[in-house]
């Protein structure tokens, strides 16, 4: 039934001397969707699953995982339900002729992980590698077949964040996910993302740590996989933290055709015409109010440089206004995921923006 991912009973030997610095060791013997199970003697509950890589740029989750799984066996730990790790992408995290290491979401020969989990019924993406729908199916049929109570999604910003959770609104006010981060967001409907695929079945929740690659973000996700862990049914009890509410509201995309470059809203900058100037300190627009942060960027030209998609409906009208050269937002919503990842913000999107509930 494992032809197309690794499924290990338990944490291999080798794994367990490697020191999470040095995790990337272990992307070769990753270069299929891995399964790793620590299981417990005596197990009361449904299983836990904490799943990293889907994006094989966003690291965190991998080294964490790697000082995890390390204390589990060190300190002999018995958690009461089976725990589940899945690694995602390690083939996409180190094509290294086309690119360095941990440098882009997906291989050129693949398509993004977190839009292949079709959902029964649904129709998935065309463009879906067979390779990859396999192993997308042989990976659910594995998570189902363990009884699942929580998914954990782990992720990173290619832009600075706070570290946040995604979630469907009828987790919102679980008290894990309190425990987790102060920043929840309700997760609008996303195809093909393991979130949409397992909410029906279990409480998922999916993490951003923070910006890839950062020791702050990699410190983060260890603690909230460590929450995770721990996490006891009786903290029912425990009161509640008081984290703040967003609704995603859309994406806001640089037309295909606009060029576009940063620049230093401290100092005096020269526009070229047709060309969209993103202020060089964006990400700091991340849950941060509009208001606070001020206009986007500059541009001088003689069409719209950029455009707010509403699930996929084209909003620029509601959203985005000019004043003189400025590019200001609207409406008093707030910035999440704003990237100056010049690929990603090509290929994805400059940010989103979402509204406090
Ligand atoms: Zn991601």
């Amino acid at each position: 039934m494992t032809k197309n991912i690794l499924y290990n009973e338990k944490v291999p030997e080798y794994w367990l001397t490697t020191e999470f610095f040095h995790a990337i060791q272990l992307l070769p013997e990753l270069q299929k969707p891995t399964v790793v199970k620590y299981a417990s003697k005596n197990a009361t509950e449904g299983a836990r699953w904490v799943v990293t890589l889907q994006h094989a740029n966003e690291s965190s989750g991998l080294y964490a995982l790697a000082d995890t799984w390390k204390k589990l066996y060190s300190e002999n730990v018995e958690l009461g339900y089976d725990l589940y790790f899945l690694i995602v992408n390690g083939y996409g995290a180190m094509m290294r002729e086309y690119y360095p290491m941990f440098d882009r979401r997906f291989a050129p020969d693949q398509i993004d992980f977190n839009r292949c989990w079709t959902k029964p019924g649904e129709k998935g993406r065309e463009d879906m590698p067979m390779v990859q729908r396999e192993q997308i199916e042989e990976l659910t049929e594995i998570i189902l077949q363990t009884n699942p109570e929580y998914i954990i999604d782990v992720h990173n910003t290619t832009g600075k964040n706070k570290p946040l959770a995604f979630v469907q609104e009828k987790y919102a006010h679980s008290i894990l996910i309190h425990n987790l981060v102060d920043h929840i967001i309700y997760s609008g409907p996303l195809p093909g993302s393991l979130l949409d695929r397992f909410s029906d079945i279990c409480e998922t929740i999916t993490i951003e740590c923070g910006k890839t690659g950062t020791l702050e973000a990699f410190t983060a996700g260890k603690e909230m996989i460590n929450q995770c862990i721990q996490y006891k049914k009786e903290d029912q009890k425990k009161t509640y933290k008081n984290p703040l509410f967003y609704k995603e509201l859309g994406r806001m995309v640089i037309k295909d055709k606009i060029n576009f470059s940063f620049y230093n809203v401290k100092k005096e900058t020269h526009l070229e015409k047709n060309k969209f100037f993103v202020r060089s300190d964006i990400e700091d627009l991340n849950q941060t109010s509009v208001q606070e942060f001020g206009p986007l960027g500059c541009y001088e030209g003689d069409d719209f440089p950029l455009c707010f998609l509403e699930h996929g409906l084209d909003k620029s009208e509601d959203y985005l206004q000019v004043c003189g050269r400025e590019i200001e937002i609207a409406k008093p919503t707030y910035g999440l995921l704003f990237t100056t990842n010049a690929h990603n913000i090509r290929v994805t999107e400059l940010g989103y923006l979402m509204e406090r509930i």
